[in-house]
């Protein structure tokens, strides 16, 4: 048996990123990953730059491309552009920026179980948890479960599955001819309402294009069709290839909890994405950091790491992400009155979406009475 103080599974950016700063810190850290990596991840790739400015080191390498300025279109006659002095969006390809994370750790002396699904685990009497997986069996003190949406870890400790929104979403790799890439590759664009209750979206790479579509309410929808229909509306022609993925994300943070005995959640298997816009990179980082950080400061003492990993996500995280809930909420559910307070404020909105993207300021408390305020303003 291989006996380690932290156990991570998963390798995205948020078990990639707890396991770099934990070594960092001396402390003896496993990944255990299922896929053999670099892997293909279902993501658009746009990795907003609240996420990259904390990056401890830099990832320009895996960047395909970088975008200043971000495109909003509401039907065909509303459009707002935002622009920034630094890239809003850096577009990624999540084989290579995941991997990249994680050849860093091992740098700092992580062990990596890659092609190597946990089965189960055991809570033994003194503490320690016996994690059976298809490989090695492995023993740790702390278990950090980072096993993305569907988590079977969160499971196997007890986590009820209802607990988390989930959302599906699908993203298309489309390859296109030199000429079309030249016309499409110029803008990150965001369309809103071109599916039902979500948005569809262009993400340029290097050589080809990301574009897929997300509901964010529970809607029977041939989402292949609408996606193709994108395609068609954006008048994308001289296609050469698409390859089509589907997942699920989670856009609410669980209810039951975000630890229990000694698993930790993080990421989506926390339910950390981003509920108006399920962008969930930048907070699987991030809560990949603050549990490193809980686990460091509490010396791997688990009561003390508990209450530490709880005050730092209900810091800042959960509270910004339980208001965007309430926003998404009312965002994809009142259409009409909310596509008449696009047109008057589209451009403050989208400025507002830009600086959250960037950083620079989170969804404010009071979102629901500001938004009622606005709808009096138009109704009297
Ligand atoms: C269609 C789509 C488009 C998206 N677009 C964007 C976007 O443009 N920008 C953005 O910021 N976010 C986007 N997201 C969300 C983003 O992909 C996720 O929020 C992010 O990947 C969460 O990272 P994570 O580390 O929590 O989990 P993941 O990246 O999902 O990693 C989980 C890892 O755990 C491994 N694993 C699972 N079970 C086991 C097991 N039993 N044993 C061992 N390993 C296991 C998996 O193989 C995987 O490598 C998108 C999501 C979808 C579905």
């Amino acid at each position: 048996m291989l006996k380690f103080d932290v156990a991570i599974v998963g390798s995205g950016p948020s078990g990639a990123s707890a396991a770099l700063k934990l070594a960092k810190a001396g402390f003896s850290t496993v990944v255990i990953e299922k896929a053999t990596l670099p892997r293909y991840k279902v993501c658009g790739g746009g990795f907003v730059y609240r996420g990259r400015k904390n990056m401890s080191f830099d990832i320009s390498e895996v960047v395909e491309k970088e975008f200043h300025t971000v495109d909003i279109y509401l039907g065909k006659k509303l459009h707002f552009r935002t622009e920034r002095e630094q890239p809003i969006i850096s577009m990624i390809m999540r084989d290579s920026f995941d991997h990249l994370i994680i050849q860093k750790a091992k740098e700092f002396g992580i062990t990596l179980l890659e092609g190597t699904e946990v089965k189960e685990l055991v809570f033994n009497d003194n503490g320690t948890t016996s994690i059976i997986t298809t490989g090695e069996e492995v023993a740790a003190k702390c278990i950090i479960a980072a096993d993305g949406a569907y988590s079977p870890i969160a499971k196997m400790a007890g986590w009820k599955e209802e607990t988390r929104t989930m959302i599906p979403a699908l993203e298309y790799e489309v390859e296109v001819s030199d000429e079309e890439y030249a016309k499409f590759s110029n803008e990150v664009r965001f369309d809103i309402d071109a599916v039902p209750a979500g948005y569809a979206w262009n993400f340029p790479k290097k050589n080809h294009l990301s574009i897929g579509v997300g509901v964010f309410q529970k809607k029977k929808l041939n989402l292949h069709e609408l996606c193709q229909n994108y395609i068609e509306k954006l008048g994308i022609k001289d296609i050469k290839s698409i390859s089509k993925h589907g997942f699920q994300i989670p856009v609410s943070p669980r209810t039951d909890g975000f630890v229990k005995r000694n698993v930790f959640l993080i990421g989506d298997a926390a339910g950390f994405a981003d509920p108006i816009t399920a962008e969930g990179i930048s907070n699987a980082i991030y809560s990949g950091n603050l549990v490193a950080e809980a686990i460091i400061e509490a010396a791997l003492d688990l009561k003390k790491t508990e209450s530490l990993y709880l005050s730092k996500i209900n810091e800042k995280l959960v509270p910004e992400l339980l208001t965007s809930l309430k926003l998404s909420k009312w965002f994809y559910k009142h259409k009409t009155v909310r596509n008449v307070l696009l047109k008057k404020y589209g451009q403050r909105f989208s400025e507002a979406m830009a600086d959250i993207f960037m950083g620079d300021r989170s969804f404010p408390a009071n979102i629901t009475e500001k938004v009622q305020e606005k709808v009096k303003e138009l109704v009297f």
